[in-house]
């Protein structure tokens, strides 16, 4: 595995474990040449999913662009990195079972709001009313760079629920 700091060739695996939920392995590694440590995470991939976004852009399906989505809906929110996985994972494999080569980003989008609903109020209104501003331009994806701003001005979430 390349190193992602020096683009070294070659890295050491200093320890390899599986995840609390036992749906990947994750490796802590070390780079033989600067020193730096990363960690990478062994996950089953069904098939190649291609998401097909606004404008008819492509490209390939992305677990770790979806986690990211989801962990900055979450920020600051009583939900556990495991919930998180558990979520995202559900999505992974519905999407790659779905039986088709190609995936609308907005049904995407759909299956996260759906997941959000029940796993955090909060995160599913930070992640719903970024994605439906959206419309048609933009992707859900962009969620990531505007949840940001909208997390920073939700100083105080009670109140906010039953949706
Ligand atoms: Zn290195």
């Amino acid at each position: 595995m390349r190193c992602p700091f020096c683009a070294h060739d070659d890295s050491q695996v200093k320890d390899s474990r599986p995840t609390e939920d036992n749906t990947s392995i994750r490796r802590r590694r070390q780079c033989s040449s600067c020193g730096a440590r990363f960690t990478t995470f062994e996950r089953v991939q069904l098939r190649e999913v291609t998401i097909v976004k606004s404008g008819d852009r492509r490209e390939a399906f992305d677990r770790s662009k979806l986690e990211q989505s989801v962990s900055l809906a979450c920020r600051k929110r009583d939900v556990s990195q495991e919930r998180i996985d558990q979520l995202v994972s559900g999505i992974q494999r519905q999407v790659e079972t779905a039986g088709e080569s190609e995936f609308a980003s907005s049904r995407l989008g759909e299956m996260v709001m759906d997941g959000l609903r029940e796993l955090d109020s909060v995160a599913y209104i930070r992640f719903a009313s970024v994605y439906r501003d959206f419309s048609e331009a933009r992707d859900f994806e962009e969620f990531a760079s505007s949840v940001q701003e909208v997390a920073e001005g939700d100083s105080d979430s009670s109140g906010v629920g039953n949706g």
